[in-house]
């Protein structure tokens, strides 16, 4: 990591009650482009993890106790920290994870938006008075802190998905104890690095490794935890969830998703294929938001199918870390192998490959974009998450059957469609079941809005004005004044 501007942002301990502490064995993390060897963390054992529970919420009292605005400005010096080392934070990423350099900028810009967002929601924490029953009664409610949070983080978005959380916790006034996932655990440990500089008091942000099975139990079963929050596969989500049922946890998931894109007869074409390459490219296709099957209205196929053609034969991939590429490479080869099963069983249904004639030889972690026709409701490519740069395009002709076969799966994530149509714009985005609908659009996430699923893609809301209140516990009191 000597290409960094800042080492003491390349941290290869855990950051546990303030004190940068390791583990008997380590983990060795890989750079996905050449599987070279950047670093080892600590394997943490679940003792090493009981007493950080125990520390957390024993830091907790304190950092509670002070004012919403007093935590905030401690919180807008993390957010300024982060910004101000961008450009280690996204090189850092980019080393870890893959992704190209800009989109690693870009995410850590998104996940610092996080921490300034909620640093203010933190100040509108409001309780409420309640028209009494009894007239000597006067009811009212306060909101207060839930408790020591803990939380499971994926590799596709490593600083993202961890600020998301912890933003509104620390606003809350709780404390969390984070597990990043083992294949991008550096960009989290140089976020405790920097909240440290902001002065974020020892143990209220935690950020430990280690094997995500061992570690996962005392994350979801001890009792001085009250809130779980996780973001990953439904999978894993289902497993960790049962776990948090043993101490009833307040739980928050994040789970996999199979979003639809509609292009409907009155679409702008030209829009609905730059959107279609964000919204299925970005981050290699590595993203639970991700198109996962693209319904194209049989009147406006070809152009369209033309169209995005030209734009995804033009995608450049290679290493994150140079110019001008567009794909790095997959997080792992297991990951393109499980891409490649449900290619070869679309394959052999009948489903065909577009030529693109750009390839380049697929080898370590790379895949080229691919753009799959002729594709039907079949493959196991359109019920299950690819989660790589692979288009399925599925011809429809009517509005009744193409929502049928958009809501016709256990996911519940995001939507897209296209229509210039106020009528249909409105009866489609009633009509889907996904937490997230973008009309017109292929980029929805932001800090001010909330982000999450229905059906298996989850439970809560993240982002918004919303995402603060799975922090928070209402208490109701009830006073007599006779
Ligand atoms: P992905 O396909 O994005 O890796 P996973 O759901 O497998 O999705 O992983 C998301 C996070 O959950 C990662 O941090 C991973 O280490 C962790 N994880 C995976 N399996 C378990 C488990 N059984 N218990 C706890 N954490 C787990």
């Amino acid at each position: 990591m000597n290409i960094l501007s800042n080492q003491d942002l390349f941290r290869q301990a855990c950051y546990v009650n303030g004190q940068w502490i390791d583990g008997d064995n380590g983990i060795a993390v890989t750079n996905p482009a050449d599987q070279s060897v950047l670093g080892t963390v600590p394997s943490l054992s679940v003792e090493q993890v009981n007493d950080a529970i125990v520390q957390a919420h024993a830091a907790m009292a304190g950092w509670s106790a002070r004012t919403a605005k007093e935590r905030a400005k401690i919180l807008q010096r993390w957010f300024e920290l982060i910004e101000a080392n961008i450009d280690d934070l996204g090189t850092i990423m980019t080393l870890e994870q893959g992704k190209p350099l800009q989109e690693a900028k870009g995410e850590i810009r998104y996940a610092a938006s996080f921490i300034e967002w909620f640093a203010e929601e933190g100040k509108r924490v409001y309780g409420e008075t309640i028209p009494q029953t009894v007239s000597t009664n006067r009811l009212s409610t306060i909101k207060q802190p839930i408790g020591v949070c803990s939380a499971i983080t994926p590799w596709n978005f490593p600083a993202a998905m961890i600020t998301r959380k912890a933003a509104p916790a620390l606003a809350a006034g709780c404390s969390i104890i984070i597990k990043p996932a083992s294949e991008t655990p550096f960009t989290a440990l140089a976020l405790a690095e920097l909240a440290a500089q902001a002065g974020i008091p020892a143990g209220i942000f935690n950020v430990i490794t280690g094997d995500a099975r061992t570690l996962g139990e005392p994350l979801t079963k001890h009792e001085l935890i009250s809130k779980f929050s996780f973001t990953g596969s439904t999978q894993v989500g289902r497993k960790l969830y049962e776990q948090c049922a043993s101490t009833i946890k307040k739980t928050s998931l994040e789970l996999g998703g199979n979003a639809p894109f509609i292009v409907f007869d009155d679409a702008d074409i030209d829009k609905a294929v730059a959107s279609g390459m964000l919204a299925k490219f970005r981050n290699g296709g590595q993203t639970c938001v991700c198109v996962n099957r693209f319904y194209v209205h049989d009147a406006v196929y070809d152009e369209f199918l033309e169209k995005f053609t030209a734009r995804v034969a033009e995608l450049r991939v290679g290493n994150g870390l140079e110019q001008n590429t567009d794909i790095g490479p997959m997080i792992t080869r297991r990951a393109i192998e499980g891409m490649n099963v449900l290619l070869e069983d679309a394959l052999a249904k009948g489903a065909r490959l577009v030529d693109l004639g750009t390839e380049i030889e697929e080898q370590g972690n790379y895949i080229n974009p691919k753009i799959l026709v002729d594709v039907d409701d079949s493959m196991d490519i359109v019920h299950e998450e690819i989660f790589g740069p692979i288009a399925t395009l599925i011809r429809f002709t009517d509005e009744d059957e193409v929502l049928n076969r958009a809501n016709d799966t256990i996911f519940g994530l995001a939507a897209y469609f296209f229509s210039q149509d106020v009528r249909r714009v409105y009866r489609v985005a009633e009509r889907l079941e996904s937490g997230m609908v973008g009309i017109n659009t292929g980029m929805i996430s932001n800090e001010v809005a909330p982000f999450g699923g229905v059906k298996q893609s989850g439970l809560g809301k993240e982002g918004s004005r919303y995402g603060i209140e799975d922090y928070l516990k209402v208490k109701y009191l009830c006073i007599d004044i006779a």
